[in-house]
């Protein structure tokens, strides 16, 4: 992948060139780290039908029962083109269960094809400088790691006593993100005892997007709705959401709140109310604001585009601290210490 010849328009641009000639198909890394993916980070079933289906493509049976046509050779052996044909009809097909199958090995291979890493390539994706891409800019540098994480007042899962049952909570909290760090905080602020349960890890940020969607994404980022076909992006990490958001701070819009107020009888969505003085102690804690939002090449383009048609617009309030603005991009490949916590 890819594996079509270079268009001829693109013919004398050196870095598409390059990037038309790479067979990720015979990049041995590449191939073990497929390999490794399917093996070890997808469920048992999942990885169960992905070799079945694998593992058809290379028989000739296997091939004509996928694509339902008849073929003497195996899948694996056709030209390009026939490939490309064969698999557009199994994208297109009427029967879920083949677009199933088309769905879930794009999904695999190009997630792994664009972020793996290559160490003959000093941890940069072969693919990435053809795509002007030069990675994160952290590549290699030591990260300083979030001071809150640093502070280590989480207990480690394998502590006896919590084992043994011999700590006694007033409250356990499961999940360490946004809902259930912010109810500790107030459990604890009124005096309670309280205890916070995470099945994640602590994150170690390199801001390589294979290694933080290993680590800090449930399902290693690849989980999806049962027809495959809408990925579906939640934390595993200590700190849950929070640690990889894109930390846009978009307050409840009012006619929302009027809804659940007038509708479901909400009242302390009210304006002025309980929820307003909520929102302020989050915001101020989280350092949610506006006024140090830098705007990236996209965005002035829109900006520019409002403001040539005479719209309006406005920054949404973001928490980042300090954030160098090169950086500000990788937030959702792990928060280090410039992204303001809880
Ligand atoms: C990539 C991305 C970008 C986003 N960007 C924004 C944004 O810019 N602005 C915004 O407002 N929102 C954003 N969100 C959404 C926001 O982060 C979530 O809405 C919010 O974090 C949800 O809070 P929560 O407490 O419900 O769950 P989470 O914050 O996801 O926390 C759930 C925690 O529970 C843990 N957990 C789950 N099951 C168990 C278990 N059985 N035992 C122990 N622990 C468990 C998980 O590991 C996780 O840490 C984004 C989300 C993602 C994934």
């Amino acid at each position: 992948m890819p594996s079509i010849p270079c268009p001829k328009e693109y013919a004398d641009d050196a870095d598409l060139r390059r990037y038309f000639e790479i067979r990720l198909s015979r990049n041995d890394e590449f191939i073990n780290t497929l390999v490794e993916t399917i093996e070890n980070k997808l469920s048992e079933s999942e990885s169960a039908e992905t070799k079945a289906v694998l593992s058809a493509l290379s028989t000739t049976v296997g091939s004509s029962l996928i694509f339902t046509q008849l073929t003497m050779t195996p899948f694996s052996d056709w030209d390009a083109d026939s490939q490309a044909c064969a698999l557009n009809r199994l994208r297109e097909s009427q029967f879920s269960l083949r677009r199933k199958i088309f769905s879930g090995l794009k999904k695999l291979i190009c997630f792994l094809a664009f972020s793996f890493v290559s160490e003959r390539e000093k941890y940069l994706n072969p693919m990435w400088s053809a795509l002007q891409y030069p990675g994160p800019p952290m590549v290699g540098e030591k990260i300083e790691q979030n001071k809150c994480f640093a502070s280590k007042s989480t207990i480690s899962h394998d502590d006896s006593d919590l084992l043994l049952g011999n700590l006694i909570f007033d409250c356990i909290i499961v999940g360490s993100g946004a809902g259930g760090s912010v109810t500790a905080a107030n459990l604890s602020a009124a005096g309670y005892s309280v205890l916070i349960v995470e099945k994640g890890s602590e994150p170690i940020v390199d801001h390589l997007e294979v290694n933080s969607f290993e680590t800090m994404y449930e399902k290693s980022g690849l989980l999806a709705s049962s027809d495959g076909n809408i990925g579906i992006l939640a934390a595993s990490v200590l700190g849950g959401g929070p640690t990889i958001n894109w930390s846009c701070c978009i307050e409840t819009p009012s006619h929302v709140r009027t809804e659940w107020v007038e509708s479901m009888g909400l009242i302390e969505f009210r304006k002025n109310g309980e929820f307003d003085e909520a929102m302020e102690i989050v915001l101020s804690r989280i350092s949610g604001k506006a006024d140090h939002v830098v705007h990236n090449a996209s965005n002035k383009i829109l900006i520019e585009g409002a403001k040539s048609m005479g719209l309006s617009y406005e920054a949404t309030k973001q928490n980042l601290k300090d954030c160098a603005t090169d950086r500000a991009g990788y937030i959702c490949f792990g928060a280090s210490s410039y992204h303001f916590f809880l």
